[in-house]
């Protein structure tokens, strides 16, 4: 069983051996560049007026602000396509159309985001993704443990918070709904805590909230384990759900902003950014251009990259700011970077609700301190592929920049990012593993040696020799997966983050 992060390291390491180039993109619409020319060598690029109103996070990503002629766009050799012509999958038609009917080329995010999330075949919208079965595993398939230790954040922070009667439990992109089982399940008999909890989904694929559904033993309230209406003549839905894995109650939504406001709050996001689209931009002797992806010249070849003409209204906004926050060094060495104005939308977000209801949030992924670089990749049944290969059917998904959200948090604290090894260590994880594995057959403990291995081992497995398969025992994640905390700033520093 390969999981995600192994695959990823090993494409870090080809990626490395190749020296390939970034890319860049942003999150506007083009709009036909009929009507616009350009001479030769001269970029035909006419950037529109970009309202103060999308200035900053706190506005939605703009739109209709910039027109790119292709005759002044430049091909990136590296990132063209992939080792052979792209699967022509229905979103690869999709998207075909889509750049076909703007005149133009569309940002790496648009394309992120019409890969991942939209409804009709978007990756995570149709199909259980996950597990030895789907495309990559993440740690609350790997060990139950995981999911126990941020119910122990979660209480812990909790008696921070001043042990409240009424708490919504939030978790971003629950995926299966594991970490919340086990959560609930491992916070079950501490019913000072768990009976004041009522989660919340944010999940935006209703194929994985029917399995979240199943996986937290949700029934209908009066016990119905089918969607009841509200009486017989009225077609409205009641859909009031418990879980009965500890009687508290569950409700879904498509994103944060629905979750009722005026509770104290504890918000879960485990892999739920790295999902999130991001714009990719590059140096180049025309100064920083924005990555667009683009049909290629030969129909059959799919889609390619290619580099903006010149500054986009998204360099202009997003790689401006981010570089505002960067170092004299990165600044110098810089060529590639990415920026996910969502994940710091989301971020600010955050701080607002824990600043102002109280609470917290733990985000946990795979990232760094500093500015991305070029990180995106696409993983399909455990295998790397191109990322502009078989769009829809792999998983595509990008380092965290935590420096970036650091940045975005207002009326509340923050802290970290620390490696999972540190967090899961200070949460007493090595101690859950010795009581599961003193009532453990020999299976069932070399199955949670190797779990708890997985989650804070760094690195290959140190017990592999020369020999052996390495894809057997993939490295563990210990110190490539980080955590960071948003808290309110009346209660100090959480458990793990002292
Ligand atoms: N947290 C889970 C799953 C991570 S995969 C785990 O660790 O196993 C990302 C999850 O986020 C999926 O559930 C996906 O459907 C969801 N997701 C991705 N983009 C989203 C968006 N924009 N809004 C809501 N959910 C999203």
């Amino acid at each position: 069983m390969a999981s995600r992060l192994f695959l990823r390291s090993a494409l870090s390491l080809r990626r490395a051996s190749r020296c390939a180039s970034s890319s860049s993109s942003s999150s506007f619409r083009f709009v036909s560049s009929s009507g616009f020319c350009s001479s030769s060598g001269t970029p035909g690029f006419h950037p529109l007026p970009v309202s103060d109103a999308a200035v900053g996070i706190e506005q939605p990503a703009p739109e209709s602000s910039l027109v790119v002629d292709r005759s002044g766009l430049f091909n990136t050799p590296e990132h063209s396509h992939g080792p052979g012509p792209s699967e022509e999958t229905p979103m690869a038609k999709h998207l075909k159309a889509l750049i076909r009917f703007r005149g133009g080329p569309i940002t790496v995010a648009e394309y992120m985001e019409e890969v991942l999330t939209n409804p009709n075949a978007g990756f995570y919208m149709n199909r259980d993704v996950f597990g030895t079965h789907g495309d990559f595993v993440t740690s609350p398939d790997i060990s139950q443990m995981f999911g126990e230790m941020v119910g122990v954040w979660s209480m812990c922070l909790w008696h921070q918070m001043g042990q409240p009667e009424a708490v919504n439990i939030i978790e971003l992109g629950p995926g299966r709904g594991t970490l919340m089982a086990d959560l609930l399940r491992g916070t079950a008999k501490f019913k000072d805590f768990s009976q004041t909890l009522s989660v919340h989904l944010v999940e935006c694929s209703p194929a994985l909230r029917k399995i979240q559904h199943e996986t937290l033993k949700c029934v209908y309230k009066g016990g119905a384990e089918e969607k009841p209406t509200a009486d017989g003549q009225n077609s409205e839905v009641v859909d009031d759900r418990i879980s009965q894995i500890s009687g508290v109650p569950v409700a879904w939504h498509f994103d944060l902003d629905q979750v009722p406001r005026g509770v104290p709050t504890i918000i879960i996001a485990h892999e739920f950014y790295d999902a999130l689209p991001i714009h990719q931009f590059q140096k180049s002797p025309r100064g920083w251009c924005e990555k667009l992806v683009d049909v290629a010249e030969d129909d059959c070849q799919g889609l390619r990259f290619v580099l903006s003409p010149g500054p986009t209204a998204a360099s202009k906004l997003f790689l401006t700011r981010r570089m505002k926050w960067a170092s004299l060094q990165e600044k110098a060495e810089i060529e590639h970077v990415e920026v996910c104005p969502q994940a710091m939308k989301v971020t600010a977000d955050i701080a607002k609700r824990v600043g102002g209801d109280g609470g917290g949030a733990l985000i946990v992924d795979y990232g760094d301190s500093k500015i991305v670089s070029d990180s995106l990749q696409a993983i399909k049944k455990h295998e790397f592929v191109h990322v502009l290969d078989s769009p829809g059917n792999a998983d595509l998904s990008a380092y965290v920049d935590f420096a970036a959200l650091k940045h975005v948090v207002e009326d509340a604290a923050v802290y970290g990012p620390i490696t999972q090894s540190q967090f899961l260590g200070a949460l007493g994880i090595n101690f859950r593993l010795e009581s599961l594995v003193q009532n453990a057959t020999d299976e069932q403990a070399e199955a949670l040696q190797l779990g708890y291995w997985r989650l804070v081992g760094d690195g290959p497995a140190p017990w592999l020799d020369s020999d052996d398969d390495v894809n057997r025992v993939p490295p563990g994640m210990g110190s490539r997966y980080k955590a960071l905390v948003v808290v309110n700033d009346k209660y100090g520093a959480p458990v793990g983050f002292q």
